[in-house]
């Protein structure tokens, strides 16, 4: 993981749009603007795209459901949405910063909310109290990983912290899949369904205009974050995000990215193949590292220069859970447990 302050990478280009102030809109393309919402967090802030449509916008994520979101959602009323009122909402994933205010926005604006059908399952099962079972199961994951105690991270196990960041619970009225089309004013946009950073994630391109709405997919200065978790449905988190990578790079080298995080920028393949050489790096490390056998918490060391705690712990033990699994699963290392329950992970023989 690389901090929000880190420069954006040469190989980039980035089109001279000056990012808007909060409860601001910037036009990027003849019918997209960007909006630019804070977030109370290392990662600062958090980009919102409106597409033109029928007099109106399809809004793209929504921001996170804290008293400085709202307030500049009040202000875009007031000075934009009154004249051209939201038609559509579409969340690109289940993240707090993307679905947060996707209720409460709904509930305002009496608007269809779409998201896929693995958003609208993890959303659900977040929102709700969390059985006590299912917590204590999240938590002996984590220690199963060498973590040494669960203290800091309890309101993120048992989804607390989640629900203190959602404003509850849209009704989804669609659910896009992979390669489904929409209309609007006159843009064919292209769902695409990308794995690893969140199962259920979705991107928008637009082929003709050359414009990708890549959600936490792709980003110009950070690493998205790839975890396997307790909860995820994906066994092989970081073979699902490679795998988008090489969809993603497959895209006109020309297309505009619209990230959620960071500049808009061109350069989606050399972005791809800098991120996919990132992975590879942390994969060639961990092998190296487990000449001795090693929990995914004993490979912090390796992967992350920085002392983490608390959620971003989580996030990094997830992340290198996520590398071991992908090198386990291919047969490159092995997984050993042992009678107290514990993981590590060896050369395979
Ligand atoms: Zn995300």
């Amino acid at each position: 993981m690389r901090s929000a302050s880190d420069p954006d990478p040469a190989s980039l280009s980035y089109p001279p749009v000056a990012s808007p102030a909060p409860g601001e809109i910037a036009r990027v393309t003849d019918t997209v603007h960007w909006i630019r919402f804070p977030l109370p967090m290392e990662l600062d802030h958090i980009n919102l795209w409106l597409l033109d449509h029928d007099g109106g916008f399809v809004l793209v994520d929504t921001g996170l459901a804290w008293p400085a979101g709202c307030a500049a959602w009040e202000q875009l009323e007031r000075q934009v949405l009154a004249a051209r009122p939201l038609r559509l909402i579409v969340v690109t994933h289940l993240h707090p910063d993307h679905a947060g205010l996707a209720a409460w926005l709904q509930r305002r604006h009496r608007v269809p909310v779409w998201a896929s059908l693995e958003t609208e399952r993890q959303m659900r099962q977040l929102l709700e109290p969390m059985p006590e079972e299912e917590i204590a199961r999240r938590g002996r994951f984590i220690l199963s990983h060498g973590v040494p105690d669960l203290s800091s991270f309890a309101a993120s196990l048992s989804g607390e912290r989640y629900r203190a960041a959602v404003s509850g619970m849209p009704a989804i009225g669609h659910h896009p899949r992979d390669l489904e089309e929409a209309s609007w004013s006159g843009s064919r946009w292209q769902w695409i369904a990308t794995g690893g950073h969140a199962a259920g994630h979705l991107c928008l391109n637009e082929p003709a205009r050359r414009v990708l709405v890549s959600g936490d997919q792709i980003l110009p200065a950070i690493s998205p974050n790839v975890s396997a978790t307790a909860w995820s449905a994906d066994p092989n988190p970081l073979e699902s995000y490679l795998e988008s990578l090489e969809r993603l790079a497959q895209l006109d080298p020309q297309t505009l990215v619209l990230p959620s995080h960071g500049r808009p920028f061109r350069g989606v393949r050399e972005r791809a193949l800098e991120l996919r050489e990132h992975h590879l790096g942390h994969l060639d490390r961990l092998l190296e590292a487990c000449r001795e056998p090693l929990t995914a918490h004993d490979t912090l060391r390796v992967l992350f220069r920085r002392t983490l705690s608390g959620f971003h712990l989580l996030l990094a033990i997830g992340e290198a859970i996520a590398h071991l699994e992908y090198l386990a699963q291919s047969g490159r290392l092995s997984r050993l447990t042992d009678d107290r329950g514990t993981i590590r992970y060896a050369r395979a023989a």
